[in-house]
């Protein structure tokens, strides 16, 4: 819709509406909101590998400047500190807002924040999208679905949520991202996609960060039980942290505004997940029981027909081919590069 250099405010003065000499650029100018976590920095990567130049603002809260340590130097790469509930300009062509805490334990730290993050900070974003003419991805969760009534989850689906639950400020703060994603599309044209992620896991996950894969791996490596809350009957799908991104490149490149399911419909309990840790990392890995937390969705799977169809997408890694890649990753983080390869 606007050229880069009507962004810059050079469009007016400007009447060829040509690109005046030194701005010209390869790529599009791209910015990820939470880049320095654990999805985004691997869209970071595959952006920066496609040419684009990428500006990932991050107010390190779940995120480490290790993860995107690797691009510092590129002229191609920005990162800012700033928190996305402040407002803040930029001039843009598209913007990946992934801000926000994703695991249980990070967002019950302060689950007003976790709202604020969601509500203000993707209003924040929108506003920024609206302003320069920006396409807008949300990343919403299959956490919108609460503990879900249909299964598979289907898009149409609105999901079974608790108001007034500890998860609340996560599901709730996510839904009212997708109402206002919604409305800024309706109500002031703005481009936009929605993305519903499923159980992602891989390298450069926190280590401690509560959520079942990195804790049965940091346990199975730490020679500690794998603790299996509730009866662990409970069912994930589990998806390799590749196959989202190349999903929510799709999707942002694609036609269509969604929501979109992206996750992997290989459904496991938690006890056949503890298995699959097992045989990658230690068959003598015990387990131990723990009592459930509040609220815990009973099973959740997708149903990724619509994925399929319009995006042409479908999760390749399966977690038994997967789950050793990350392995790698936290073996080298919990001891060290001369225990890297050894078992
Ligand atoms: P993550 O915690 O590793 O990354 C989130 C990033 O956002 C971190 O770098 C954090 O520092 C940053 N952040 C948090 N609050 C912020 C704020 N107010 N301002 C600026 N930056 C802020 O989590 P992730 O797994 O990479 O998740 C990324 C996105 O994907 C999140 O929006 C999450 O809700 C969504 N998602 C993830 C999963 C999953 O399984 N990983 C599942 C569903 C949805
Ligand atoms: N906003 C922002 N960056 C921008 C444009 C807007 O952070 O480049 C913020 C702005 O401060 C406001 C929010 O986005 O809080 C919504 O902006 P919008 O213009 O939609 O609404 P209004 O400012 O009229 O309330
Ligand atoms: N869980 C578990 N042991 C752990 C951490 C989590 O059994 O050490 C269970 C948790 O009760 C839930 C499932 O694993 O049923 C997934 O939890 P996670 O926090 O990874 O993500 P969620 O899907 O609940 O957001």
């Amino acid at each position: 819709k606007f050229s880069y250099a009507h962004r810059l405010g050079f469009g007016s003065g400007n009447p060829t509406g040509k690109i005046p000499l030194g701005l010209k650029r390869k790529g599009l100018r791209i910015v990820v909101t939470g880049g320095a976590g654990f999805v985004g920095s691997h869209l970071v990567d595959r952006l920066i590998a496609r040419g684009d130049s990428v500006i990932v603002v991050d107010n390190f809260f779940t995120g480490r400047k290790e993860n995107v340590m690797h691009h510092f130097g590129n002229p191609n790469f920005e990162l800012i500190r700033h928190d996305v509930v402040e407002p803040l300009l930029l001039e843009v062509d598209q913007i990946y807002h992934l801000a926000c805490p994703a695991s249980p334990v990070h967002y019950k730290f302060n689950p007003v924040k976790t709202i604020k993050t969601n509500v203000v900070g993707t209003l924040n974003m929108l506003g920024l999208a609206k302003r320069v003419g920006a396409r807008f991805l949300l990343t919403s969760t299959s956490e919108v679905y609460g503990d879900p009534l249909q299964h598979p989850q289907k898009e149409t689906y609105w999901g079974n949520v608790n108001p007034i639950g500890v998860r609340s400020c996560y599901d709730e703060g996510k839904r009212t991202a997708e109402t206002l994603t919604m409305d800024y599309h309706r109500g002031a044209g703005v481009e936009v996609r929605i993305a519903r992620i499923f159980n992602t896991y891989g390298p450069r996950m926190c280590i401690d960060d509560g959520r079942v894969v990195s804790n049965f791996v940091a346990q199975a490596l730490r020679k500690e039980p794998l603790t299996v809350y509730g009866d662990g009957k409970q069912t994930r799908s589990f998806q390799y942290v590749s196959d989202l991104v190349e999903g929510l490149m799709r999707l942002m490149e694609g036609e269509h505004v969604g929501p979109f399911n992206l996750g992997n419909p290989g459904e496991f309990t938690m006890l056949e997940l503890a298995e699959v840790v097992q045989e990658t990392i230690d068959p003598n890995a015990k387990i131990e029981f723990r009592p459930n937390t509040e609220d815990d969705p009973h099973k959740r799977k997708p149903d990724i027909s619509r994925a399929k169809e319009l995006l042409g997408w479908q999760p390749k890694v399966s977690l038994r081919k997967g789950l050793p890649l990350m392995v790698s990753d936290f073996r080298q983080r919990i001891f060290g590069d001369h225990k890297v390869g050894s078992t």
